[in-house]
């Protein structure tokens, strides 16, 4: 392969991944330069191996091989796992070893979307690791060689390691709704030797998603989920996003259960054997789940939205447990420390299988706050930071009670509320959170005020959204 410089469409290159439509933004011979620079990166630390995976978008496999042939040019050995769910994938890097993987999918974006996630070693790439393998791509910084591709099924030993951390207790009945997405590859493999009766939707790998969209935050696609739960009778009921690395979850009723509920459920849980550990969640997470950490003897630690971002906190403070609104949940007390939904779906099971209340009750008796859901709304990339900038020089001034690690997350006698850009989309995310009704109108039109002086209006249709 000759040394030709590759330029990407620079949309592509996002905070966490890569992404875009195929045939605009995306081709095969994206997929090849990226190959051929995560494989220099690769090789100049040292290491030989990448592990890769894609999830069932029809655009897949022809991305893959591009992916693989740059790897093997730069000289690295690639072991293909073939169509799997992204933490699969990360797996995969764990039990092969890897020197670094590679998951070819467009996460939860409509089917013409694709993209690419990866790992370095065992830690995340993002940020500005991927602007600089953007800049070496462009001027065909590359190493070459001759690498070799295998092939390799870890279906059943991923199985395994799932299966090992149940601890069986009541028989539950339990409906799973994999969207057509990723997960379908490994569902089988895992509640078929569970105990209790499970009810698996939408498990054939399509990357048309002719269901729903593979989203579970957004409660339209929860419909399905939760008419099956009602109509079988079910304990509780748990759905994944398309490449299975976010986890969404009703009750025996029907009802959801938001990340940053569950996540109040598995700190009980883990802080029972971590006692006074450290648990991470986002800056949009509800007060609820800080004071219950708290509570339940834990030392709660708010930290930015970012899967990658909450990962690698997670790694370096080596707390047992972080998760995010969105649905991304890390354990790391017995497991990993990567986002598998599937995972944490036997983790939610261990704890409804163990007690002698529902899910139902469980989620009842959580402390009651009024919130919003996380509200987006559009704002130009070249603006969304320089407003919430603005916004916190005016807060400081007033002398606002308010924590910045993430936007401004202001408190209140009525609660808090939440400004942020998003690191993904040019949008601005915010959202309040009070005791009562009142309190939340008084946080809202807070809210609007603040933004009404940097000149923009919340719009009325400002709408619950995802990551
Ligand atoms: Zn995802």
């Amino acid at each position: 392969m000759s040394h030709t410089a590759h330029k990407f469409d620079p949309t592509i290159l996002r905070e966490y991944d890569i992404r875009g439509i195929v045939g605009q933004q995306v081709h095969a011979a994206d997929a090849r330069a990226i190959g051929r620079t995560f494989g220099t990166l690769v090789k100049r630390k040292g290491g030989k191996r990448v592990a890769l995976g894609y999830d069932g978008r029809l655009s897949s496999p022809e991305l893959a091989a591009a992916c693989i042939e740059g790897l093997t040019a730069a000289g690295i050995d690639v072991t293909s796992i073939g169509v799997a769910a992204t933490p699969m994938l990360y797996f995969a890097v764990y039990h092969l070893d890897a020197d670094g993987g590679i998951q070819i999918t467009g996460s939860h974006n409509p089917p013409d979307y694709n993209g690419f996630k990866m790992m370095m070693g065992k830690k995340s790439f993002f940020g500005e690791d991927i602007q600089k393998l953007g800049a070496m791509a462009a001027k065909g910084d590359w190493e070459s060689g001759q690498g070799k591709a295998t092939k390799k099924d870890i279906l059943a030993d991923y199985a395994a390691r799932l299966l090992k951390d149940v601890k069986p207790g009541k028989k539950l009945k339990v409906a799973w709704d994999t969207g057509n997405g990723a997960v379908g590859v490994s569902i089988r493999a895992v509640v078929d030797k569970l105990p209790g009766e499970h009810f698996v939707l939408n498990e054939k790998v399509d990357g048309t998603f002719p269901a729903h969209h593979p989203d579970p935050t957004v409660p339209k696609n929860l419909e399905q989920l939760m008419a099956e739960v009602k109509k079988r009778g079910c304990d509780l009921g748990i759905a994944f996003d398309g490449d299975g690395d976010r986890i969404g979850a009703v009750d025996g009723k029907g009802r959801v259960l938001w990340g940053d509920q569950l996540l109040v459920l598995w700190s009980r849980d883990v802080l029972k054997n971590h006692p006074g550990a450290t648990i991470i969640a986002d800056v949009k997470a509800s007060q609820a789940l800080f004071d219950e950490i708290h509570r339940a003897g834990g030392t709660p630690l708010m930290w930015k939205t970012g899967h990658s971002l909450i990962k690698t906190k997670l790694a370096e403070l080596k707390a047992p447990l972080a998760g995010e609104m969105s649905g991304h949940i890390f354990f790391a007390d017995i497991f990993y420390g990567f986002d598998d939904a599937l995972y944490c779906g036997l983790r939610l099971l261990n704890i409804v299988a163990n007690s002698k209340e529902s899910l139902a009750t469980m989620r009842d008796k959580l402390p009651r706050l009024v919130n919003t859901p996380e509200l987006r709304f559009d704002c130009p990339d070249d603006r969304k930071f320089k407003i919430v900038e603005e916004v916190k020089a005016r807060l400081n001034k007033a002398g606002a009670k308010l924590i910045d690690i993430d936007g401004v997350r202001v408190s209140t006698p009525d609660g808090w509320w939440l400004l942020r850009a998003s690191n993904t989309q040019p949008v601005l995310v915010a959202r309040c959170e009070s005791a009562n009704e009142e309190g939340l109108e008084r946080l809202m039109d807070d809210l609007k005020a603040a933004l009404a002086a940097s000149g923009v209006t919340l719009p009325d249709e400002a709408s619950a959204g995802h990551h």
